[in-house]
């Protein structure tokens, strides 16, 4: 059973299936509800809902639970299904607190040691103010709670660190999540992720990726959960990609071990780079999205079975990745991220060559004989090749096929390893 609904969902799912394994998932979307073989579909429900999640996965008698998003991993989904014998793929609540609370994760980055952007952690709105005042400089504000997404604003000057502090403190518009804020310096770089499986002691590292924020080409307008990405990042070396294994992978699961917190599952490592040196934005505790869309079709061998293995606490010495580039374009629907429309029909899916193509429903839903839209990001078209050059024009090439009205998407995913380092790869 695959909990949530996203194209990181669709592609779990998917590659499930493929590897001859029936698959639920609760809510899922169009893609996961008509899996290849019939191998699949949908259950009703929330996957956040840690009660329900339990019932649907008794009732259905599953043997492995896959989670996708991190609201249901911090309300502690995976110790509910542990405690009834259900096996699950993810941390337990308290190792979800590396995502769950900025506050905690930033601590415990300076307990053990682990470069990072230096922070100061406010429960108090005036304090909080009055520190920005003084610093007059860039800061980065975060809520200390989940905000899908929005907790995090990056501000250019005092009046914008001013207004993202009353947002959060003082209107409370996250609610809980807001009450205390972590402001932090702004750092410089590159960004890119890393996704190691662990089973709390050993892991496995999967290709550096990268994804792409911002709505609008040249990374414009305003932050996305997410408009494209790709793996393997050239701006990741092979040095840096050993030195952050030792840096603050092993340090991150040696130190969750002695807190009492192991972290079982996949981490997400967002870094910044710059000048060959790695820093720690953030912690994610579940696949990113569209991150699992290019790590997933790159890993050969049993997907299932790696995690499986992963959440029995008896992981394989190591992945094997097919030496290709995989990049995923997301297409949008109109309005999105502000106020996307939904309820439009999706064509032209049937004309997409299947050839090292997949397109990853997101917010999709079957309606009579048609797919239609239902949310923001409605499908990541995902494209694997020989290089990333030969991905891209294959993802856009697929692209070209697909159409919904007010449909939007960034041209240029990719284009910035493919101009510093396209010769590379
Ligand atoms: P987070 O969820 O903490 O990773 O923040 C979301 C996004 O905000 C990151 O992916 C970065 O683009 C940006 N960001 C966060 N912290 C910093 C920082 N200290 N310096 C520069 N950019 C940041």
């Amino acid at each position: 059973m695959v909990l949530g609904s996203g194209s990181r969902e669709h592609a779990l799912a998917l590659r499930f299936a493929s590897e001859g394994h029936d698959v639920l998932t609760l809510p899922g979307n169009a893609g996961t509800a008509r899996l290849p073989h019939a191998r699949g579909r949908n259950l009703d429900g929330r996957a956040d809902d840690v009660q329900g999640v339990v019932a649907a996965a008794k009732r259905e008698q599953v043997d492995f639970v896959v989670v996708g998003p991190e609201l249901p991993l911090v309300r502690g989904v995976v110790d509910a299904l542990e405690a009834e014998g259900v096996r699950a793929f993810g941390p337990s609540r308290a190792a979800a607190e590396l995502e769950g609370s900025k506050a905690f994760m930033k601590r415990f980055l300076e307990r053990h040691g682990i470069a990072t952007a230096a922070f100061e952690v406010f429960d108090d709105v005036d304090a909080a103010e009055s520190y920005v005042r003084e610093a007059a400089r860039p800061l980065v504000v975060k809520t200390d709670g989940l905000a899908a997404g929005k907790g995090v604003v990056v501000a250019k000057d005092t009046d914008e660190a001013l207004a993202a502090v009353r947002v959060a403190m003082r209107e409370h518009a996250f609610g809980d999540a807001g009450k205390r804020v972590v402001i932090e310096e702004l750092l410089p770089g590159q960004e890119a992720s890393f996704h190691v499986i662990t089973d709390g002691e050993r892991f496995v590292t999967l290709p550096a990726a990268q994804d792409h924020k911002r709505v609008l080409d040249g990374d414009r307008g305003p932050n996305t959960g997410g408009m494209g990405a790709y793996a393997p990042a050239p701006v990741v070396t092979e040095r840096m990609a050993r030195a952050v294994e030792e840096d603050v992978i092993v340090r991150t699961l040696r130190g969750m071990r002695a807190e009492g917190a192991p972290f079982r599952g996949v981490l997400f490592v967002g870094l910044m780079i710059e000048e060959g040196q790695a820093r720690v934005l953030e912690f994610n505790v579940r696949f990113g999205d569209p991150e699992a869309c290019v790590l997933v079709p790159l890993v050969t061998g049993g997907f299932y079975d790696l995690l499986y293995a992963a959440a029995s606490g008896a992981l394989p010495r190591d992945v094997r990745v097919k030496d290709e580039s995989a990049l995923a374009v997301v297409m949008a629907a109109e309005g999105y991220p502000q106020k996307p429309k939904t309820g439009d029909a999706i064509e032209g899916l049937d004309r997409v060559p299947a050839s090292q193509v997949h397109v990853f429903h997101a917010a999709t839903k079957v309606e009579g004989s048609t797919i239609v839209t239902n949310g923001g990001r409605v499908l990541t078209v995902t494209a694997t090749g020989k290089d990333l050059r030969a991905a891209h024009d294959r993802a856009y090439e697929a692209i070209s096929h697909v159409h919904f009205r007010g449909e939007h998407h960034r041209t240029d995913i990719g284009a910035r390893a493919l101009s510093d380092h396209g010769k590379m790869r």
